[in-house]
């Protein structure tokens, strides 16, 4: 559908992050009126109002919209919810998602008045910008967890539309099914296991008393020319791309390293994100203070591959232009 057939919807964003700035931005150039709520002071109010918004406080920024789009840390959403938005939202509004965790772990219990709908884009909040200002858009899934207006199907699809999504693709979801898989996705291959078998293929080459500057190259930085090929053309398009040799070291030697042992494995990981163990933990983590995220994080940024690859990138010129 078009986003013309709901002219009159006023959208309050709230938190202006890495979603936040670049929903707010797509939807009002769609034509939505949008007005973005933040904690005065906060870090992005700054940056909101020098993009041309209206700030008002959270509680102000939801009270006459017919949909709030919930775009803050999923950890403070529940306060946030409880305490703001469930007290000052209209009778009958949308409260709108882009992770399904609150609600889908039962941390969030939404008002029975209200339509409640997940619009997931499928990429970072800079990318849905990026290919919004070019006049295409990043694949959005959606999903509707409560429908009481009986329009809360069409509002996800609007705001997914003026997000850009609907110049890709649109696809339909539950909030189980985006949480449980999101958090699996990041846990066990993207971020975790990624950063694991590289962390794990450093170590064992340098342990073999091989240069950790080669040992760099070849398991993080190349792996970014094996990850353009995953996403441009799946596994056969990298088939293609290496050689011979390459192709039948990874036949024989890839289900050797990721072997049965590794899939039953994930299998655990994924139990503990349906039965709630993950988010339960992952809360009380939260609430201690964040002490053993902290001694986690540190311990990544302490690895001895994060001091060799700082120098190596000083040196890759086009690295230094694209963080600029
Ligand atoms: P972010 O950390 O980049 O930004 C959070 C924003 O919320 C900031 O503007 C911050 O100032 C504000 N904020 C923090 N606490 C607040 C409070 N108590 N009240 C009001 N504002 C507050 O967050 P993000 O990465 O954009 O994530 C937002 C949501 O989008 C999350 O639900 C996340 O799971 C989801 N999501 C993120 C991505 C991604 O690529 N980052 C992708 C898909 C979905
Ligand atoms: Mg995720």
């Amino acid at each position: 559908m078009s986003t013309n057939e709901l002219p009159q919807i006023k959208i309050a964003v709230v938190g202006y992050g890495s979603q936040g700035r670049a929903h707010a931005m797509n939807l009002r150039e769609s034509g939505f009126d949008v007005v973005v709520g933040l904690r005065a002071g906060g870090p992005t109010e700054v940056k909101a109002q020098a993009d041309g918004f209206t700030v008002k406080s959270p509680a102000e920024a939801v009270k006459d919209a017919d949909l709030v789009a919930v775009l803050t840390p999923d950890m403070v959403q529940k306060k946030l919810y409880n305490e703001v938005l469930a007290p000052n939202m209209k009778q009958g509004a949308c409260l709108l998602f882009a992770h399904g965790l609150n609600v889908h772990f039962g941390m969030i219990e939404p008002r029975a008045d209200l339509d409640v709908v997940l619009v997931a884009p499928k990429g970072p909040g800079a990318l849905v910008r990026r290919e919004y200002e070019i006049g295409r858009g990043v694949p959005c899934i959606y999903a509707v967890h409560q429908d009481k207006s009986g329009k809360a199907e069409q509002l996800a699809l609007a705001y997914a539309a003026g997000l850009g999504g609907a110049r890709a693709n649109i696809i339909k979801t539950t909030f189980k099914e985006e949480t449980e898989t999101d958090l699996f996705g990041e846990q066990a291959v993207l971020c975790g296991g990624a950063s694991a078998l590289v962390q794990a293929g450093f170590e064992t080459l340098v342990e073999a008393g091989y240069q950790p500057e080669i040992a760099y190259y070849e398991v993080l930085h190349e792996l970014k020319l094996i990850v353009d090929l995953f996403y441009e053309g799946g596994i056969t398009r990298m088939l293609e791309f290496i050689s011979e040799t390459a192709q039948y070291g990874d036949f024989v030697s890839g289900p050797r390293v990721i072997d049965a042992s590794v899939k039953a494995r994930m299998k655990d990981v994924l139990t503990d994100i349906q039965n709630g163990t993950f988010t339960r933990n992952w809360e009380a983590e939260y609430e201690a203070g964040l002490p053993n995220y902290r001694k986690f994080q540190q311990a990544d940024m302490d690895h001895p591959i994060e001091k060799v690859g700082k120098e190596l990138r000083a040196k890759m010129v086009w690295l230094q232009a694209q963080n600029a």
